[in-house]
């Protein structure tokens, strides 16, 4: 398979050329067809790291996000650490380098200014900070269309972060594409990650 099949735009496909990724990884190839379709859907998928998990979501939350015009924030990704959190910031901005208009501001302590607030159409965070930023109205989610949640099984563990992601998620609307991705998916997690993200697609690799 090749990402031309994928209905990428120009501006990412030349994004993947620069950064030198020649085909999809497995997880890429079985997960972005569903990720991309219309209607959108959900996803839960299991794949190691190191086997290209992070592009599959990155790639799917440039496809869906209209950079054409300047709006409230369409995409947010949450991460268990403020690290982890800047390095998808990191992909993003590397594979998207000739997106138009791309912004991506990291929802990390001290990473959004207290006086504007969030300004961008992606935003990458923790669950605790984005929260905060939600309560202070300073980060409007009436037009998000993707939640992607990185390193699942850490992150919907169901004390703290689990409760947070579960917090933030119940105020966003009802019809965002929730896409699930971790290494590892123990029965618990999984039952609650079905419940988190009903009726998804599952992929196993
Ligand atoms: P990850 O599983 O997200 O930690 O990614 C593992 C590594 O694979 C990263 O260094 C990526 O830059 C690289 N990678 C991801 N997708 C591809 C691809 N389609 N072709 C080549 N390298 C890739």
């Amino acid at each position: 398979s090749s990402f031309d099949e994928l209905g990428l735009s120009r501006q990412i496909l030349d994004g993947l050329l620069a950064v030198n990724f020649k085909k999809p990884s497995k997880i890429q190839a079985r997960a972005l067809p569903l990720m991309l379709s219309d209607p959108p859907t959900n996803m839960i998928a299991q794949s190691q790291s190191g086997t290209g998990k992070t592009a599959a979501f990155v790639l799917t939350v440039l496809s869906r996000v209209d950079f054409s015009k300047p709006t409230q924030p369409q995409a947010l990704l949450l991460a268990p650490s403020r690290e982890l959190a800047r390095q998808i910031q990191g992909v993003i901005q590397t594979i998207g380098r000739f997106v138009d208009n791309l912004i991506v501001e990291a929802a990390i302590p001290g990473g959004i200014s207290r006086e504007t607030g969030v300004q961008s159409a992606v935003v990458v965070g923790t669950p605790g900070t984005v929260m905060d930023l939600i309560r202070r109205r300073q980060f409007n989610v009436s037009q998000l269309k993707v939640l992607v949640i990185d390193e699942a099984d850490n992150m919907l563990d169901q004390q703290g972060l689990g409760d947070q992601c579960l917090r933030v998620k119940n105020l966003l609307p009802r019809t965002i594409q929730i896409l699930l991705f971790s290494a590892t998916f123990p029965d618990k997690v999984l039952n609650y990650a079905r419940k988190f993200a009903p009726n998804a697609n599952e992929i196993k690799l």
